[in-house]
């Protein structure tokens, strides 16, 4: 049963195990595009869904150089915002059972989240990863590297090629990650996806499972998503002031 009410209902503000999934549109208030709402970076630039693509990064050193460019022109400076802060609020409550993020920008943490209950199910953008050796090193110092003169830094240890420790198209998921999502899913009394347009699997396919579950579902997104015929309530109201209202204490 899909409602879309401005009313928070009662069994949402008695909820005590909620799961939060964001995506995107969480940090657009911060400054960093989404990539596909309307201002999005795939919808204004159709191709930059190569730089996020395993496949391209890999055959192509233009597709690196342009990612690493991009990785330069990402807004580092990008502060969390109040969409953030209220599931900071929400643990205070004690009523956050975990934090499943599809963002690579460490937003949540930077806004006070508990690390241990944010599952960044996609990476970050603070580290890069050799794809040849594993060994993993700050995005400053790839970037310090770039900067000076390197349009694509190789791995310092083997040679390999460097990327993100981002989750790109085509790349499989940290098995681990998966499941300390799914296991938070499983127990929970409401999901909420906040900012997703719940097009990308496996992040997408926990709707679902929360409500086979039997958990209610909240689908806070500016834009319709595949998941809005099963939730329990949709709110399009921008996440700024509909997460602070949602996730409000009870008197
Ligand atoms: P998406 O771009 O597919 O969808 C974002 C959704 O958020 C859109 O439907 C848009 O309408 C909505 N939205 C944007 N601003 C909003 C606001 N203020 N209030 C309410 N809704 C708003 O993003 P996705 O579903 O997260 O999937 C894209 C993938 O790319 C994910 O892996 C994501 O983490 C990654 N990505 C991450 C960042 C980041 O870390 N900040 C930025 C771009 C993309």
């Amino acid at each position: 049963m899909t409602r879309v009410t401005a009313a928070v209902p009662d069994w949402l503000a008695e909820a005590r195990q909620i799961c939060v999934l964001t995506g995107a549109g969480i940090s657009t208030d911060s400054g960093i595009p989404d990539f596909r709402g309307p201002q999005g970076v795939w919808t204004r630039d159709p191709e930059a869904e190569k730089l996020s693509t395993l496949q391209y990064y890999v055959a192509d050193p233009d597709v690196r150089r342009r990612a690493w460019q991009a990785r330069l022109a990402h807004p580092w400076h990008a502060l969390p915002n109040a969409g953030h802060a209220a599931l900071v609020d929400l643990e205070r409550q004690g009523r956050l059972r975990a934090l499943v993020t599809q963002n690579i920008d460490g937003l949540h943490q930077a806004a006070g989240s508990s690390p241990e209950l944010v599952v960044e199910i996609h990476g970050t953008v603070h580290d890069v990863v050799c794809l040849s050796c594993g060994d993993r090193t700050t995005m400053r110092a790839a970037l310090d590297r770039v900067v000076a003169g390197e349009p694509d830094p190789a791995c310092l240890r083997c040679g390999g090629l460097l990327k993100s420790a981002t989750i790109s198209f085509g790349q499989e998921l940290d098995e681990q990650v998966v499941e300390a999502a799914t296991a938070a899913v499983q127990s929970c009394d409401v999901f909420l996806a906040a900012g997703t347009s719940l097009g990308v699997w496996p992040a997408a396919g926990l709707t679902e499972i929360a409500a086979r579950r039997g958990a209610r579902v909240v689908i806070a997104n500016a834009e319709p998503t595949p998941y809005d015929d099963i939730a329990d309530l949709v709110v399009r109201e921008p996440l700024g002031t509909a997460l602070p209202r949602l996730l409000a204490p009870r008197d």
